[in-house]
């Protein structure tokens, strides 16, 4: 009993769980500790604090703390074997996470049917089955999901809820390859498409798209290297760099800041566009000092100019070059 319930803390940390019920916080000068607006009773100000690492709460205004399982007693007023049952059944995705994973699984089957999809891949330097596999990768062709779907009896409602149908009734990806976001391979948190005709902007369904990528693999490496996409660390998974993670754009948001920041003595390579405008360095120069100011070393990584990791290997470049450029990386 006692070892089952440390995992099931383990598995959902207090913080996850908070943050599925869209409780917002902002972190505190400890790198660990969140405050927001207490979800026990009604205030103005935020006085309900979260710490991360000791997966505790504790509110100032009603002073009210402890663990999960005493935050499910109190929010939900269950006793402690309700609250334990009532957490063991999370173990099942909710109906949106559910629906994704089916979407996930459909546009799988469909990557291999569409040459058009491939090319589109290969272009974009991701070739090896075995990572397509890993990572999951699938086509929308668009037009055939909703009624995959409907027939395995989601209702039109829940999929335009969930952002996989759109209000007027179609498919919301469409010749697009997809890729599953998600803390780790159990629970599809968002899709995000890439349109294999180049006019369209690549996108993401609504909603948050969850913490850094596949972290639950990547933190336990002692350096990560975070990239702006998915299809950079595609091509790094795809050359070697397994402790590759991805924050799906530059700016992270608390909960990835985070867990980027839970262990102060791994090292951080910070790897983002090296565009014209500047926009990547300057972002990767911010991060780089927050997470100083945590005591977490980071080191900023410049590719050869107009670069991003997916093009610089897409343009010929091996491992051996990808890792003379994290050996040159500046500190601040
Ligand atoms: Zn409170």
């Amino acid at each position: 009993m006692g070892e089952d319930l440390e995992r099931l803390k383990q598995r959902l940390p207090l913080l996850d769980y908070l943050r599925q019920l869209n409780w917002s916080g902002r972190p505190t000068a400890q790198g660990s500790e969140f405050v927001g607006l207490c979800p026990l009773h009604p205030e103005t100000r935020p006085s309900f604090y979260v710490n991360g690492r000791k997966n505790l709460f504790y509110c100032h205004g009603c002073g009210q703390g402890g663990d999960l399982i005493r935050f499910v007693e109190l929010s939900l007023h269950l006793s402690f074997p309700q609250s334990l049952a009532y957490l063991q059944q999370q173990r099942v995705p909710a109906g949106a996470a559910d629906a994704r994973e089916q979407a996930v699984a459909f546009y799988q089957q469909l990557l291999p049917r569409h040459p058009e999809a491939l090319r589109y891949l290969e272009r974009r330097g991701v070739h090896d089955p075995a990572l397509i596999e890993e990572l999951r990768i699938g086509y929308a062709s668009g037009g055939n999901l909703r009624r995959h779907l409907t027939n395995q009896g989601y209702s039109l409602e829940s999929l335009q809820r969930d952002g996989l149908v759109n209000l007027q009734g179609g498919d919301a990806f469409y010749r697009r390859v997809v890729l599953p976001c998600g803390q780790d391979r159990r629970e599809v948190v968002n899709l995000y498409g890439r349109s294999i005709d180049a006019a369209f902007p690549h996108r993401f369904l609504p909603g948050p798209k969850g913490g850094l990528f596949a972290w639950d693999s990547v933190r336990h490496f002692s350096t990560v290297i975070l990239v702006e996409g998915l299809l950079d660390l595609a091509v790094l998974w795809q050359a070697g760099f397994c402790n590759t993670t991805c924050a799906f754009g530059t700016h992270l948001t608390p909960f990835q800041f985070h867990q980027l920041s839970e262990q102060p003595d791994r090292v951080v390579y910070i790897v983002f566009d090296q565009d014209e405008n500047r926009a990547g360095q300057r972002a990767a120069h911010q991060l780089a000092r927050r997470l100083a100011g945590v005591s977490v070393p980071a080191r900023r990584v410049q590719l050869p100019a107009g670069h991003d990791p997916n093009s610089y290997f897409v343009a010929g470049a091996a491992a051996a070059d990808f890792a003379d450029c994290l050996e040159g990386a500046q500190p601040l």
